[in-house]
């Protein structure tokens, strides 16, 4: 008996040692986040993954090729196999993306594995570009080379059509690498926004080429409160912006994966990185700084000033003209009101527009809503939508 076990357990310890000298098997498992809507086991089978599986791509689809070129990067990060593109979809052994699923949701796909080919087929280059993120995604973290697909057939498609994240470059500058690996981040999880809140009392983020003192003075403060007590301070400058071309060039980065960059421009509070450059755009005419404090600013644009709306528009025709996007977004809350009730400039505005305090607003707040009007109508003069915090201001 003792004999027996001795020899079961050294033939044990054999075929462990056989099997460990093989390659490590991993199987991909499907239940990702978020959890695709439908996932069924049709037939038994894996679909191996190796050195001559191949990518086929419709012939001259750039978006697919685009979708295509991705799924490689991804399957070499997590397998180092890099599979081969074509845009042959005969034979075995083939990853296969289309674009034909017929769905009234745009971003719907179908994944179809079998033991011979997978196939992603969206209802959209995008809807396939959620099929890959699912199929990269269902990769165990393990750095095994010898990876299968179960069979399987998934049908996805995402519940809401904007779906969006949020990154405040402007408290906390992040490097345009760090803003390409955010990006990455959000396509690994499905996100079609990003909201790139780009201008803050604390630093402006974006070159402007009419003004160039807001990247050489607003872009950059000395130093920045430690936690929540504002008498304490790092010590430390905080700073950095984004040239157009690197913003052009995160645009098409987040193009590529299906995201579009919806940049956020705040006013007419949140403004004094920017009233710290050109002072005359402020009620008091400064002068200002770029805040190391966090908190709403009493320092807000001056509302009065002719040069005031030129300043918004020119900006804002800069920013449109780097980002396509169908919104814009232009903040409008947190604007205290203290500075027009004191600037003979705004008071005259407010007289000769004849807004007046009632009931429901104050004159200073009618001022907020004919600025906002203001920029609103050159918006969409210009083609783009309207997007504003509702907090303190809402459109009448
Ligand atoms: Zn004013």
């Amino acid at each position: 008996m003792y004999l027996k076990q001795i020899f079961l357990g050294a033939l044990g310890l054999l075929f462990a040692t056989f099997a460990q000298a093989q390659a490590p098997k991993t199987t991909a498992n499907y239940r990702v986040v978020p959890l695709p809507q439908e996932i069924s086991n049709t037939s038994a089978g894996a679909f191996a993954l190796n050195a001559q599986t191949r990518i086929a791509y419709p012939k001259g689809n750039a978006a697919l090729q685009k979708d295509a070129e991705l799924l490689a990067q991804y399957l070499f990060e997590a397998t180092k196999v890099r599979p081969t593109l074509t845009t042959n979809a005969q034979g075995r052994n083939l990853i296969v993306l289309s674009a034909t699923l017929k769905n009234n949701n745009k971003e719907a796909y179908r994944l179809d594995v079998s033991k011979d080919r997978i196939s992603i087929n969206g209802a959209s280059a995008a809807g396939t570009f959620y099929g890959i993120q699912t199929l990269r995604k269902a990769i165990p973290q393990t750095g095994a080379q010898k990876l299968f697909f179960p069979s399987v057939t998934i049908n996805d498609q995402p519940r809401f059509g904007y779906r969006g994240a949020m990154l405040d470059v402007a408290r906390h500058f992040f490097s345009f690498e760090e803003v390409k690996t955010f990006i990455d981040i959000l396509a690994l999880h499905n996100i079609n926004r990003f909201h790139w809140h780009l201008t803050d009392d604390q630093g402006w983020r974006i070159e402007i080429k009419k003004y160039p003192r807001l990247t050489e003075v607003s872009s950059m403060r000395p130093e920045t409160m430690v936690g929540h007590d504002a008498s304490k301070f790092d010590g430390k400058p905080h700073g950095g912006f984004y040239t157009q071309e690197q913003a052009r060039a995160i645009v098409k980065y987040a193009a590529d994966r299906h995201i579009m960059v919806v940049p956020e421009i705040d006013m007419p509070g949140h403004m004094v990185a920017a009233l710290a450059a050109y002072p005359e755009l402020g009620c008091t005419g400064g002068p200002y700084k770029v805040r190391t404090t966090w908190g709403v600013a009493e320092d807000v644009l001056c509302a009065g000033n002719e040069r005031t709306l030129k300043f918004a528009k020119d900006v804002l025709s800069e920013v449109m003209n780097i980002f396509p996007s169908e919104y814009l977004y232009i903040g409008g809350d947190e604007c205290p009101k203290s500075s027009w009730e004191k600037c003979s400039r705004c008071q005259a505005l407010i007289k000769e527009k004849g807004l007046a305090t009632d009931e429901k607003h104050t004159a200073e707040e009618r001022l907020q809503s004919y600025f906002m009007s203001d920029i609103a109508n050159f918006i969409t003069a210009h083609g783009a939508k309207l997007a504003v915090g509702t907090r303190f201001w809402r459109a009448e």
